[in-house]
């Protein structure tokens, strides 16, 4: 009977620790929100949107409601302590996806929250996201830039062209019906 007790006692100790240890994801996770977002809900946690009329698909950290707007926030862990211009992209594609699926107002502004990987201090730092016009000009730009990538990485029409090439190793692995022959 001791002993039970005993491993009863040793199991409910470990039950502890793991609920100690486990991440906060709760009340101490709103600790680091702004001024401007005290008092704002939680509307979305890692949730996934989509815009079919852009074709995109983003996933959003967190998206509170405050002020009538969903305002956007993205948890970044990193050595600097600033926000990038990726992220201001990302945040854009973000807000997007969410408003043309949802409909909802998304804020033009949102955090980019970064969390220093050694202290493991939470900073939030206010941005703000491209315009739609911005955003879509982008994202075309981007689009013709992978379309003409994808033509120019088009092999040579004949293998018989790449007998001689400096690059025929790799375009073999690549390309079954590149010639065997060795390369100069
Ligand atoms: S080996 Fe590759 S890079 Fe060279 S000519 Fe052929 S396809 Fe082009």
């Amino acid at each position: 009977m001791a002993e039970l007790l005993a491993v009863a006692a040793a199991l409910l100790g470990l039950l502890v620790l793991l609920l100690l240890r486990r991440p906060q994801r709760g009340a101490s996770q709103e600790d680091w929100l702004p001024r401007e977002l005290q008092g704002a809900t939680l509307a979305f946690a890692e949730t996934t949107f989509r815009s079919s009329s852009r074709r995109l698909v983003a996933r959003v950290d967190r998206a509170y409601r405050h002020g009538g707007q969903v305002v956007l926030v993205e948890l970044k862990t990193r050595v600097w302590d600033t926000a990038f211009a990726t992220d201001v992209i990302e945040l854009s594609v973000q807000r997007a996806a969410l408003a043309d699926q949802t409909g909802e107002g998304v804020s033009r502004f949102a955090w980019v929250l970064v969390e220093s990987p050694t202290t493991r201090k939470r900073r939030p730092h206010r941005v703000e996201l491209l315009s739609d016009d911005a955003l879509d000009e982008l994202i075309e730009r981007y689009r013709r830039i992978r379309a003409r990538r994808a033509i120019e990485l088009q092999p040579a029409a004949r293998p018989a062209m790449c007998s001689k090439c400096g690059h025929l190793g790799r375009c073999r692995s690549t390309y079954q019906d590149r010639p065997k022959g060795t390369a100069i």
